[in-house]
Order: C-alpha cells, then structure tokens, then sequence
C-alpha cells in the first residue's frame, strides 16, 4: 500500500480530539511533501536535530515541526525557533538552553516533559519525583521563555498488551497530578503525548491527546 493510503487508513482510527504526528526521521523530504500536498498535512515530527533543521529548512514554512529524540544541549540552537513543540525535554539543563534559545530568538519554546514509563534502561525521561524537584525550582527561578504543555512517554517495546497499558495509564496519572500540583492555573497544560506504530490504539484508550506514527504510514525504516 502507498503512503496515502496507510495515512487514510490510520487517519480514520484516530478521533478528532488526537492529533496525528506523523513521524518522518530517515524519510526524504519528498514523503513529508507528499502528505503536505496530498492530504494537507501539516504536523511532523523528527528525533535528530541535523535532520530536523535540514527538513524545515527545505519545506513550507506552516508545517508544525515536532522534535521528539534525545536533544543535546549544544543542538538545541538546531531547533529553536523553529520547533513548534519540543516533546522531549528530560533533563533541567536541558530546559535552562532551551529558555536560553527561546529568548535569543524572542519566541516562547513550547515543551513537554519525557518521562520515563517503560522497564528497558535505554528510555530517557524524568521520574515523578524528578519532575517535581524540576517545577519547585522553576517557582523560584521561572524561565520566562518556556511554556511547559504536557507530558511524553514510550512504553515498553514489548507484545504484553497489559504491561503497556499499565504504563499508558501511569503516565496519564502523572500528567493528572501534575495538572492538579503546578498547573491548576495553566490552560495551556494539556498534553498527553503517547502512543506510537504498535501501541496507538492502546495510548488512546489510557488517554492520549497526541499520537506519534511512523512506521505504519511510512513504512519500515
Ligand atoms: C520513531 C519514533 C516514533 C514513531 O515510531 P513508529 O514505531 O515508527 O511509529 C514515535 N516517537 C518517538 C519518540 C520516536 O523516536
């Protein structure tokens, strides 16, 4: 099946309240192109910052670019300003160049926190307690640049539907006490992004409000 066609077919089993990102690393540009022109789409996302600044740079300036790996510190001038979300900040520093950038660049960064849900060691990402040490230290230091949205997760890479699911929900309990802790005020803090190729379907079913999807409509890489 082409591209198209896989993107219908996942397209129509997202509800509207998901947006859909598709996920185009190691894609040439001609793919993100096609979906562009074809079926209008307009939010991709990217794990390589080299990559990610080479693909906005070649495309249509209304594209939403997502950048959803492991950011080093020295890259993040790569991504600012032309993320439209930053779905992949794990660690403090990393958070302190990105205000840094965004303030260069006179933009306010929108971010989400990666935590850390699955049991392999290879996953970046925050625990709970982590995160919370994070936000007390911005009420007394704030970065006026950075406007934090939600939370990202991966779960396992495993077929143990229920030990997904069990991480799925872990994560939406987080974003909820996070919600209720730090950002009872914030309208901004809505963001649950998880769920990829494999697991969508069960992401949404815990509640995702944002999907990651790229093998499935683009194919192996
Ligand atoms: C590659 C990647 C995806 C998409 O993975 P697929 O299994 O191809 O859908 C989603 N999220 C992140 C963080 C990724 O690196």
């Amino acid at each position: 099946m082409g591209i198209i066609e896989n993107y219908l077919k996942v397209r129509a089993s997202i509800p509207d309240h998901v947006k859909l990102i598709v996920v185009t690393k190691f894609k040439p540009v001609e793919a993100i192109s096609l979906l562009y022109d074809t079926v209008s789409h307009r939010d991709f996302g990217e794990n390589r910052a080299q990559e990610f600044n080479s693909k906005m740079r070649a495309l249509p300036s209304d594209i939403h670019w997502h950048f959803i790996g492991h950011l080093q510190t020295n890259k993040v001038k790569m991504v600012i300003p032309g993320a439209s979300l930053i779905q992949s900040v794990d660690s403090m520093r990393l958070l302190q160049e990105i205000n840094k950038a965004a303030m260069g660049a006179a933009v306010t960064a929108k971010v989400l926190l990666q935590f850390y849900i699955a049991e392999e060691e290879t996953k970046f990402g925050f625990s709970y307690d982590e995160a919370c040490q994070l936000l007390d230290n911005l009420q007394s230091e704030p970065m006026p640049n950075i406007a934090i949205v939600g939370v990202m997760g991966m779960a396992s890479f495993t077929e143990d539907h229920q030990q997904v699911s069990k991480e799925f929900k872990g994560l939406r309990q987080v974003f909820e006490k996070l919600k209720t802790g730090y950002f009872a005020q914030s309208q901004e803090f809505k963001e649950v992004s998880m769920g990829m190729s494999g697991d969508y379907r069960i992401a949404m079913d815990e509640g995702s409000t944002m999907v990651r999807i790229g093998s499935l409509i683009l194919g192996e890489r």
